[in-house]
């Protein structure tokens, strides 16, 4: 089965460094399947869950914050601002980030005028930060 390395790097640690099969993430253009022998990429990441497909049935999930991925044939770099897999996720954690940043974007959106020190971007990419580790650990929310 051909493969192709992925290496995840946040500012603290190498988050992965393995053989995968496939690896499926959201850019800043859309969803990309990333193969084998892939042509020469550089895109924007948004924070989302990746999957990792490391053989035909196996898929891992991790969660990503925003960043870059460069693709070569043989190797993907993916380096963002956090990383996490499943286990290294303190969901409760998460769950309290999501609910912070949903209660913000919500106080925001109610009375915009009264709420001028909500920085609605920044709460916006915090519920997609939550987001992406609540999907990760398959956590349900609303
Ligand atoms: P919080 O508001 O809970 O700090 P955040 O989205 O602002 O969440 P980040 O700035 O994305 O946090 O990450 C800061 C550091 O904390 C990174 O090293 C990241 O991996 C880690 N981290 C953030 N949330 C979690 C979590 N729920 N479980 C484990 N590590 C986390």
């Amino acid at each position: 089965m051909a493969t192709i390395q992925l290496q995840v790097v946040s500012p603290e640690r190498l988050v992965c460094d393995k053989e995968i099969a496939m690896l499926i993430v959201r850019s800043t253009g859309g969803e990309l399947g990333i193969l084998p022998r892939h042509a020469p990429l550089v895109t924007g990441l948004i924070p989302h869950a990746m999957r990792i497909k490391l053989d035909g049935q196996e898929e891992q999930l991790m969660a990503v914050a925003g960043g870059l991925m460069e693709v070569t044939p043989k190797k993907i770099t993916v380096l963002v601002s956090a990383a996490e897999e499943p286990e290294q996720i303190d969901v409760n954690r998460a769950q309290a980030a999501y609910a912070r940043a949903k209660q913000r974007i919500e106080a925001f959106k109610q009375a915009p005028t009264q709420h001028e020190d909500i920085d609605i971007d920044r709460a916006e990419a915090a519920l997609a930060r939550a987001k992406a580790r609540l999907i990760a650990t398959r956590t349900s929310f609303n």
